[in-house]
């Protein structure tokens, strides 16, 4: 197994890292399972502190951790730069909030018995982490669980292994204690035998629905616990009374950031009749602004795909959908010549049920766009879905689009603007989306062990 950089942008190699060894993986679980019980014994004031300043690292130096970004998966500059902002606000938010979700709770048993929930460590995370987001995803596990005391493990994507050896430096940089936080270059057979290890407690996993399955088996077959956050077929639903230059934004902007490649991306706009015209002509005018070119450049706005895999993975299921019967709406789905793993924004309309590519996840700046009649036909479709992430609905009747956002059946939903996720909120899926929720009070709990003390 290799973890290898090679810039999606032109297909240069730029770096490669060997696999870890047996002896790496096993120190990681001892410095683990060390500052595991070290933290027991310190304030949690101790520990915010020291996320603030993995923070103020991450703030310093934000050009120098947004490049890796770019260099390792193609992420536009711009949006680099965005997603180590965003890092820093998970670590904020977990450094002034973190202790405030961990107090105990109290209880009233029968006959007046007064009781309380503790909610404490239990063990090494194993976090398996994604190469879409590969700060933001890490800091999401990583953040919660140093507040609550729980050691993290990371094995990330094997295409971004520079972010994660950043990641890791970023931590030693700004003082953390040894053992809080361990990048591995982990093969499968090694995350599988942490996964079984009495010093590991929890997986935690963002990715495709394919690794989810495996990852959660092993985690089931140790009893152990998992979150898993996965994939999804979102829709973006807009109606006859939307405001049309609100929806067309939040509809581009929520397909076509990071490339298309994010898990809650609008890839299915679902729009009323009334407005679909006008709707669909505004969308290929905006599309049509999406042009390939450097990431680094600051006038670049359509980014590589993150990989030759992944492009031509793309360009196989895009062949798919049309062999299924779809068509292309608007754009040209023709391979883009050249080193760059480009994908050209690409508008499909025609996706019926029986189409071997319906529900499929196309990981890519592919909008589908369907005609819908009424609020009936919007629902049977949006929850016509093995997944269920997330959404977004446009409408200026909050009240008619809050009724219908409760019908959706997703993990959450946005009204009037793209889904984005915050560090305030609870965010996960349902169905093949996955289980368990990242961010907010709530996702600071997931691998806590909720004690109840009676008495
Ligand atoms: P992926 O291929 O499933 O990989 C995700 C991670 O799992 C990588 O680190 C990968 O390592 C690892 N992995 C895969 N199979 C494994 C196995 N059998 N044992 C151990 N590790 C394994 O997904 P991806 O292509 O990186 O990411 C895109 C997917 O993530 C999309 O489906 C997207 O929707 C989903 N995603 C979900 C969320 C969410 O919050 N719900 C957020 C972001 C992304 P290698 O790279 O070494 O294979």
């Amino acid at each position: 197994m290799s973890y290898r950089v090679v810039n999606p942008y032109n297909g240069e190699l730029i770096k490669e890292f060997p696999a870890a060894t047996d002896e790496e993986v096993e120190q990681a679980l001892t410095d683990a399972n060390n500052f595991y019980q070290q933290a027991k014994e310190q304030p949690i004031e101790q520990r915010a502190e020291q996320l603030s300043a993995l923070a103020d690292e991450f703030t310093k130096r934000a050009d120098y951790y947004a490049n890796f970004l770019t260099a390792n998966m193609g992420k536009l500059i711009s949006e680099a730069l965005g997603e180590v902002k965003k890092t820093v606000a998970f670590a904020r938010y977990y450094a002034e909030n973190g202790a405030a979700a961990l107090v105990d709770q109290d209880y009233t048993a029968m006959a007046g018995r007064k009781a309380h929930l503790e909610f404490s460590s239990i063990g090494a995370v194993v976090a398996v982490e994604p190469w879409n987001f590969p700060y933001t995803q890490v800091m999401r596990v990583f953040a919660p669980n140093f507040i609550l005391g729980n050691p993290v493990i990371l094995k990330h994507a094997s295409i971004v292994p520079e972010c994660a050896q950043a990641f890791d430096d970023a931590c030693k940089a700004a003082g953390l204690p040894t053992g809080a936080f361990k990048n591995i270059f982990a093969t499968y057979d090694q995350v599988n035998q942490m996964i079984g290890d009495p010093r590991v407690q929890g997986v935690a996993l963002t990715g495709s629905e394919k690794a989810g399955e495996l990852i959660a088996a092993e985690a089931g077959h140790n009893l152990k616990k998992s979150t898993m956050e996965l994939g999804g077929t979102d829709v973006c639903i807009v109606l006859n009374d939307a405001d049309l230059k609100k929806a067309v934004a939040g509809a581009v902007s929520g397909r076509l950031r990071n490339a298309g490649q994010a898990c809650t991306s609008a890839k299915r706009y679902l729009v009323q009749s009334g407005i679909y015209d006008e709707f669909l002509t505004a969308i290929e005018k905006e599309f049509a602004k999406y042009q390939p070119g450097d990431p680094l450049n600051e006038k670049t706005t359509l980014a590589p795909l993150s990989s030759k895999g992944a492009q031509q993975n793309l360009q196989k299921q895009i062949k798919a959908v049309l062999d299924g019967g779809a068509n292309v709406l608007w754009g040209d789905p023709t391979a883009v010549e050249g080193p760059g793993a480009f994908f050209k924004p690409l508008i499909i309309s025609g996706m019926t049920y029986d189409n071997p590519m319906y529900d499929h996840e196309l990981f890519g700046p592919v909008a589908q766009l369907y005609k819908v009649d009424d609020e009936k036909g919007i629902v049977e479709l949006a929850n016509h879905s093995n997944y269920g992430l997330g959404g977004a609905i446009y409408s200026e009747n909050l009240d008619k689009a809050r009724k219908l956002a409760s019908k959706i059946e997703t993990g959450q939903i946005a009204v009037n603007q793209p889904l984005s996720s915050l560090p305030e909120l609870p965010f996960g899926g349902i169905k093949k989306s996955g289980y368990g929720r990242e961010l907010s009070n709530l996702g600071i709990r997931e691998f806590a062990n909720i004690k109840t003390v009676l008495g």
